[in-house]
């Protein structure tokens, strides 16, 4: 038996797939958040742990974004990422593009769908497994019957493989081989979960919110830290709600330390804690977290400090950059990154300056995406407006520190020093605060004091793991737990 393998060589391959567009999502589809980490980061973490030898990731749509995203995985010596320029004539172009990557060593190549995030390890471990046993030219998973993918092709269909034509895949190649075809059993959501949707998506984001959480029943006394949204949580304008103070008080007496925590760049830490305290609700200003402060953690990793920085917004943002070392211009001459938030006396030369500064190259950056802001008025425009009047005049994107993206939730959670798996995000809004916790690998509670009731929920799509009317119904249901 030995010798028939070593005549082939022992070596498998695989290609990833990932060259499409997916323009259904609002955001590139490759790099969509899936607990905690881009949907493509968790196929490539995925293929690279099991025992393949060479792994080819094969770009398209948003090539270089997605590299400048994937920037971690350059030094593994396993990994190619090869480009494919021609990615718009279909998905038989990325299969040659990954096969002419392969070394000639390989004996048999993986073809990786980029957008299936519950290929496992395993799951290739056994595919390889079964192909070794049987020296079948091709191997799937199934499921009752049906094949799936990942396939993996044995050397001598490589000419098939590169001989399909336009948006076909390799599935002609396997229709026309069925006899040769050996399955492996598994569960559906292996083989034939993939990400085409945005429905797809948030059935992949309930089911991977925490890890694990399918096979362990979630309990808040599993809850270790605490991210605790203002508005519409904690209070309505200037009025505290009902239970506020003391739910403060239950986490202090229990020992949760927790973070208040706001996209709202407009104020500073301190004046929050002046604002809480004119209501009799009691904290230090270590214990606000806004989305002024994670972007000036944010800007940290990308920007060394000292380097200056363009800014609009209000007090927030402003003192939160200076403390963290930026120069704050009044120009766009020589600045680094543009940072943009709130700003309610916005002018024409503000945009104008962010403008030529992009333009020029700096980072476009935003605190926060609320397009809107519920004022006692009525919706008035909220950060996203002004980030969106930008964005028209250079035609970049901005990278969002705020909910519902990963940023604000990856430095709150340094800042607490703890973990996702542990922490809950309590919010009122299921599209920033809910999809935000279920991005970030959170538990999530909703509690239905701000704008949203359960009718909107039901709505939104999304599932979070408790809702209650307030926070006193939580904080009786944690007491009852703790017993
Ligand atoms: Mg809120």
């Amino acid at each position: 038996m030995a010798a028939r393998v070593q005549m082939v060589g022992t070596s498998v391959g695989a290609v990833i797939l990932a060259a499409g567009g997916g323009h259904r999502f609002g955001q590139i589809k490759q790099l969509l958040p899936l607990g905690g980490k881009p949907l493509l980061a968790r196929v490539l973490d995925a293929v690279l742990a099991s025992p393949v030898q060479q792994v080819v990731l094969v770009l398209g749509a948003h090539a270089s974004t997605i590299r400048q995203q994937l920037a971690g995985y350059a030094a593994q010596p396993r990994l190619l990422i090869v480009d494919n320029p021609a990615w718009q004539q279909g998905l038989s172009t990325s299969l040659r593009a990954g096969l002419a990557a392969l070394g000639l060593d390989v004996a048999a190549v993986l073809m990786v769908l980029g957008d299936q995030p519950h290929v496992s390890p395993e799951l290739i471990a056994r595919l390889l497994r079964r192909w070794q046993q049987t020296g079948a030219r091709l191997v799937a998973p199934a499921y009752k019957g049906s094949w799936g993918n990942p396939v993996l092709f044995a050397r001598s269909l490589f000419p098939e493989l590169r001989a399909v034509t336009g948006d076909r895949g390799g599935r002609d190649v396997v229709r026309r081989h069925a006899d040769e075809l050996a399955l492996v059993e598994v569960d559906a959501a292996l083989c034939f979960d993939d990400i085409d949707t945005p429905a797809d998506y948030v059935r992949a984001l309930q089911l991977f919110q925490g890890e694990g959480a399918l096979s362990r029943e979630k309990r808040l006394s599993d809850i270790r830290h605490l991210l605790i949204d203002m508005d519409g949580v904690m209070y309505r304008g200037m009025t505290a709600i009902p239970g506020a103070r003391e739910f403060l008080d239950f986490c202090r007496e229990r020992g949760i330390p927790f973070l208040l925590f706001t996209n709202n760049s407009s104020l500073t830490p301190q004046e929050y804690v002046t604002k809480l305290a004119g209501m009799d609700i009691h904290v230090a200003p270590q214990e606000v977290f806004t989305s002024s402060a994670a972007t000036a953690m944010h800007l940290g990793k990308v920007i060394p400090p000292g380097s200056r920085v363009y800014v609009i917004g209000e007090s927030g943002v402003r003192e939160a950059l200076r403390a963290a070392g930026y120069e704050v211009a009044d120009g766009h001459e020589g600045v680094a990154a543009v940072v943009v938030g709130w700003d309610r006396h916005l002018t024409y030369r503000k945009l104008k300056e962010a403008t030529l500064a992009i333009r020029a190259g700096a980072a476009f950056i935003g605190t926060n995406p609320d397009k809107t802001y519920p004022a006692e008025e009525g919706l008035v425009p909220g950060n996203g407006a002004i980030l969106a009047a930008i964005e028209a005049a250079t035609d970049v994107s901005p990278f969002i520190v705020g909910k519902p993206e990963l940023p604000i939730f990856q430095v709150a959670l340094d800042r607490l020093d703890a973990d996702a798996a542990h922490t809950a995000i309590i919010g009122d809004r299921p599209e920033t605060d809910i999809l935000g916790g279920q991005r970030a690998g959170l538990m999530t509670i909703l509690v239905l004091t701000g704008v949203v009731g359960e009718r909107e929920l039901a709505a939104s799509g999304l599932a979070p793991d408790w809702v209650f009317a307030d926070l006193p119904a939580l904080q009786n249901a944690w007491v009852a737990e703790l017993g």
